[in-house]
């Protein structure tokens, strides 16, 4: 068992990562509240997951409402949260309510969201299940949905009051969602931390075929610390937190001209972080040799290739939106070394094409 202590000005709270601890976490939600518990999960975790773990809340004698969205990213809409607000009013949820998040990037920011904002705010607990989730969404404290013209707009920064994390929920996960958390994994390694580094060059076919729950829940307890010293230092990222960025100036782009529904995030940020290393190359001391390992472990997730409909003046025109849309234009995530970031502006439109020409690559 691993436990992270997360810490901000306004909350203290912790990250508990357990293989095979699902089945404790009813246990777990009695001792943090004897309160009423809204269960928002989706109709595919609610098929695995959600019917269980509300049947064993059920068994204990507590009331429970159980709220079903349809998967998959449209669900984060102000309509969505409509519709959930008037079945907690409907069902006289009170203040003392608990929202219990079960599932994915999704869910969390859905349901975080309805927690930061119904009757001013209740508590929230997060039970991420995808490797996304587990690294990165649940931990921070980032909550909201998308409007029609951009992705995120709307939200809050509230954080849960604990989470609850069991890698072994991440044997059930689609092969692609499970590989696109892992780019998230890496990113951590390649922006803070050489030991994690070495640990995926040494086991990542092991880990990608097997999903071990011991090799898991060390590398996710690792990548919450991670995140958590990082929010501790900025909350709002207004300095440090934009290093978890890394990878994402261009993977954003590439999610944008691909309309989001081609690549899984983390798909895109691993060809946007091959793209932000070539940059590093080029403007850093980031080496050669150290370039070669880092794109070496990329290509074992091997994130899809760029369509071929999709020309590099379009990935180039998102990228100069993005710019704009920032007062203070655009900051890239570098590498110095590996394990060693840092943040530079007024990057060359040569070099960003540069960048882009080499996240768009054939891998083989
Ligand atoms: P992300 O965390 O990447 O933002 P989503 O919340 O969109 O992802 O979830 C991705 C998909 O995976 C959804 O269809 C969701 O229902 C499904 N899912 C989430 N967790 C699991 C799991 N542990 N096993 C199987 N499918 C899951
Ligand atoms: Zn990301």
């Amino acid at each position: 068992m691993k436990h992270v202590i997360v810490s901000t000005p306004g909350k203290r709270y912790d990250i508990i990562v357990e293989k095979k601890s699902f089945a404790q976490f009813p246990l777990i939600l009695q001792s943090l509240t004897a309160g009423p518990v809204v269960l928002i999960t989706d109709a595919n975790v609610h098929a695995i997951y959600g019917r269980q773990l509300a049947a064993r809340l059920q068994s204990t004698g507590r009331q429970i409402l159980v709220q079903i969205i349809p998967p998959g990213e449209s669900s984060k809409t102000l309509q969505q949260c409509e519709q959930l607000y008037s079945a907690l009013i409907e069902n006289h949820v009170s203040r003392d309510a608990v929202i219990v998040a079960l599932g994915g990037g999704v869910v969390g920011d859905l349901a975080g969201f309805i927690a930061a904002t119904y009757m001013r705010g209740i508590r929230l607990i997060q039970i991420p299940t995808t490797l996304l989730a587990q690294v990165d969404s649940s931990v921070g404290g980032k909550v909201g949905v998308n409007h029609t013209l951009g992705k995120n707009l709307i939200g809050a920064f509230y954080h849960p009051d604990k989470v609850l994390i069991d890698p072994e929920v991440l044997q059930t996960l689609d092969e692609r969602e499970w590989r696109a958390g892992l780019a998230e994994v890496v990113k951590y390694a390649f922006i803070q931390d050489t030991e994690l580094l070495r640990l995926l060059e040494n086991e990542m076919t092991t880990i990608l075929q097997q999903r071990d729950a011991d090799a898991l829940e060390e590398i996710i307890a690792r990548c919450c610390e991670i995140k958590a010293d990082i929010v501790q230092q900025d909350e709002r990222e207004e300095g440090v937190r934009a290093w978890l960025n890394f990878g994402h100036t261009i993977g954003h782009a590439l999610e944008a001209a691909t309309g989001f529904n081609y690549y899984c995030h983390g798909e895109a940020v691993g060809r946007g972080m091959m793209g932000a290393l070539h940059l590093s190359t080029a403007l850093t001391g980031l080496q050669a040799d150290e370039l070669q390992r880092a794109l070496a472990l990329i290509r074992m997730l091997n994130p899809p290739p760029v369509p071929k409909n999709i020309s590099l003046e379009e990935i180039m025109a998102r990228l100069l939106q993005d710019k704009k849309r920032r007062s203070s234009g655009q900051t890239w995530v570098l590498l110095n070394h590996l394990g060693a970031v840092l943040l530079q502006d007024n990057i060359s439109d040569a070099l960003t094409r540069m960048a882009v020409e080499q996240a768009c690559q054939d891998l083989y």
